[in-house]
């Protein structure tokens, strides 16, 4: 097998040829009758069948053995700090490793395990600031962090979030990590961040660690957040009855996480199916946590969704792909021309009870990666993560 090429190298037109099953993150069609994808400049330029498609003088050409091509997993919940280090676990590499189990975005909800966290508001506008800058010039593995999101605290203006957003920064940390825990409080905040393009994130149910706080329904309502963050706790979860509520009542992004109760978690996907409201269902992990960190978590909540949540794989993928790209309007998520090139190459782990990968997660398992791909750029080939795939794409040039 080729050894994959310098990032430098790659930059050209990439070819994948030979996908056996074409996931394309939209839940409305979930499955792509192709065999084919073309991208040029990190930019997918054309999906199909391998006759239809304008092949010729690529730098990069894929041959996928038949496996599966999915969008890159996004993780729509993560704690990162700085580089790729997190003082929460003490581990180095652990962005590089969620690379290795899919993830080729990632979404910052706070960079609130840094030693000393400034709660002055200037430290809290520097910090996130300083955390934008970094991680858009500083990607581990190639994955896409999305940070600077700063928490909520109590005196903040309104000319505070225009300052933000004027430096740069698209996001706001959980509400209810900081000093701002009161629904009218943080409606008003939330909707100064909306008005210059900043988006939010809300933490419901218990406190996650100690220091934070308990946030209820009628709080998470009122407050009017566009994601309502680990809607199955972090880890301690709201009542069940609660959770419908939620779904219910609003229209804002429905997020499940691994670090957080399971059985809220499985509660709030029966909910959203039964409102037809599974478009804005979308997953994280909420990690770096006390649960530690999960390189295949978001791999796993998609088996434990599709499986003992009896969702169709092909859609548990969306949940994780096409979802999250329309909630949080990223360019990604989505396998269609001009959408970001970002792809999980994968298949049946080996000796699984499933007849195929679609099956396979139907019945729990991980799949096996073989290849990751983040702006037309091969960053990886088989997973040092997960179980080995049956078949590999090899890098043919
Ligand atoms: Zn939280």
């Amino acid at each position: 097998m080729a050894l994959a090429a310098g990032p430098e190298a790659q930059v050209g037109k990439l070819v994948i040829r030979n996908i056996g099953l074409l996931l394309s993150g939209a839940l409305e069609a979930p499955l792509l009758d192709a065999d084919t994808v073309v991208a040029e400049g990190g930019r997918i330029t054309a999906v199909g069948r391998a006759a239809d498609c304008d092949t010729d003088q690529a730098r990069v050409v894929v041959d996928a053995q038949g496996c599966a091509l999915a969008p890159g997993l996004i993780d729509s919940h993560v704690h990162p700090v700085f580089g790729d280090w997190t003082p929460r676990q003490s581990q180095l590499g652990w962005i590089d490793s969620f690379l290795h189990g899919g993830v080729t975005t990632m979404i910052s909800a706070g960079e609130v395990h840094l030693p000393g966290r400034p709660r002055d508001i200037i430290g809290v506008k520097a910090l996130a600031i300083t955390a934008q800058r970094a991680y858009s010039n500083f990607r581990p593995g190639g994955v896409k962090v999305l940070a600077g999101a700063p928490v909520l605290e109590q005196g903040m203006v309104e000319s505070d979030f225009a300052e933000l957003a004027a430096a740069g920064v698209t996001l706001l940390g959980e509400v209810g990590l900081g000093t701002v825990k009161a629904g009218q409080e943080a409606a008003m905040m939330v909707g100064w961040a909306r008005k210059y393009g900043i988006q939010s994130t809300i933490h419901t149910g218990g406190p996650s660690v100690p220091g934070s706080g308990y946030i209820d329904a009628d709080t998470v309502l009122a407050a009017d957040a566009d994601i309502i963050g680990h809607i199955n706790g972090g880890h301690t979860a709201l009542p069940l009855n609660q959770i419908r509520c939620l779904c219910e009542g609003c229209g804002r992004g429905i997020e499940i996480v691994h670090n957080g109760n399971e059985l809220a978690g499985l509660s709030a996907l029966r909910f959203a199916r039964e409102l037809d409201q599974l478009p804005r269902v979308i997953l994280g992990t909420d990690s770096p946590a006390g649960s530690g960190v999960q390189p295949l978590g978001i791999l796993r909540m998609i088996a434990l969704l599709s499986s003992i949540g009896d969702l169709p794989a092909e859609l548990a993928f969306c949940l994780a792909t096409g979802n999250t790209a329309r909630m949080r309007d990223l360019d990604c998520g989505i396998i269609a021309p001009g959408r970001a090139a970002d792809f999980v190459l994968m298949d049946r782990a080996q000796h699984s009870a499933g007849r195929d990968l679609l099956d396979s997660v139907r019945q729990g398992d991980l799949p096996g990666i073989g290849m990751v791909i983040i702006d037309g750029i091969v960053r990886s080939q088989r997973s040092r993560n997960t179980p080995p795939a049956e078949r590999i794409p090899v890098l043919v040039t």
